[in-house]
């Protein structure tokens, strides 16, 4: 069945993996970005490419009113919602958590935490089917950083998403009556820009070697599992944190 989803952070790395994925079974995307317009656009395309309908929608997550908008823009553009991906993520530079500011904190937590719950909000104000919505999938992306705790590296980026996690495990029961499943999926270490944008362009490479497959993760590996709780096929799939992580 054709679905409508919206995926935050599509732009690159696990976000656009997981739009392209979706293009391919035929879905229609909006396809979110923070700033980088030109790769959404590239996205767009591949989506199209790929069999789907995409549109590129830019929008700070940790900004309410880009939430609201880009959840309209999608609706507007291919109908109803079916699913949600709340995938855009920030990390910080390696630093101990005595050295963290204030403000490095709060944007970490603005984006992943009050980013998450806002697109998961906008979802269970439009999903549920007591509400005229279709049912369907919020899947939010997390880390296994949930459980490791990110020592020595980024503390407020773990628990960043230990709050996501939390909400995935609540929110599910919130939801379940409504038609709606809500999950998290936990990616181990994965090559994409998220190292270097934190000042460890090395990072995939040196801790992937380290885990037991002994390599990280590609983008398209995690894509997989958003898209088959966005499906049918995990139609009994509710709750449920999905490591991705290659046993690590
Ligand atoms: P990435 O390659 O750095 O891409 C980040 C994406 O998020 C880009 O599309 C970026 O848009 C967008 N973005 C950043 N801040 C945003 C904001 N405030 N509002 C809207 N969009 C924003 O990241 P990634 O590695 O694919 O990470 C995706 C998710 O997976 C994140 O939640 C991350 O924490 C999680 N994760 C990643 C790894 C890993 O090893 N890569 C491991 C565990 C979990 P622009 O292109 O416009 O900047």
């Amino acid at each position: 069945m054709s679905k409508t989803i919206l995926i935050t952070g599509a732009s690159r790395g696990i976000g656009r993996a997981a739009a392209v994925l979706a293009g391919r079974r035929g879905w229609s995307v909006g396809v979110n970005y923070a700033n980088n317009r030109a790769a959404a656009e590239e996205v767009v395309g591949l989506v199209a490419e790929a069999g789907g309908r995409a549109v590129a929608i830019q929008g700070d997550v940790a900004i309410e009113a880009d939430v609201i908008s880009a959840f309209d823009q999608t609706e507007r553009t291919f109908g109803p919602l079916d699913g949600v991906v709340a995938n855009a993520g920030i990390v910080g530079e390696k630093q101990l958590l005595a050295e963290m500011s204030a403000e490095r904190m709060r944007r970490m937590f603005e984006v992943n935490v009050l980013g998450a719950y806002l697109c998961a909000r906008e979802a269970a104000r439009r999903l549920p089917t007591s509400l005229g919505g279709r049912g369907g999938s919020i899947v939010l992306v997390s880390s296994v950083a949930a459980r490791l705790g990110s020592p020595f590296e980024y503390i407020d980026y773990a628990g960043s998403k230990a709050a996501v996690d939390t909400l995935a495990l609540g929110l599910s029961k919130e939801l379940g009556a409504e038609g709606v499943r809500v999950n998290a999926v936990r990616p181990g270490v994965t090559e994409t820009d998220i190292h270097a944008s934190g000042g460890q362009p090395d990072r995939a490479q040196r801790v992937g070697t380290m885990t037991p497959f002994g390599r990280a993760g590609r983008p398209e590996e995690v894509a997989e599992a958003i898209v088959w709780l966005l499906s049918d096929a995990s139609s009994y799939v509710s709750g449920a944190l999905l490591d991705v992580s290659g046993g690590r």
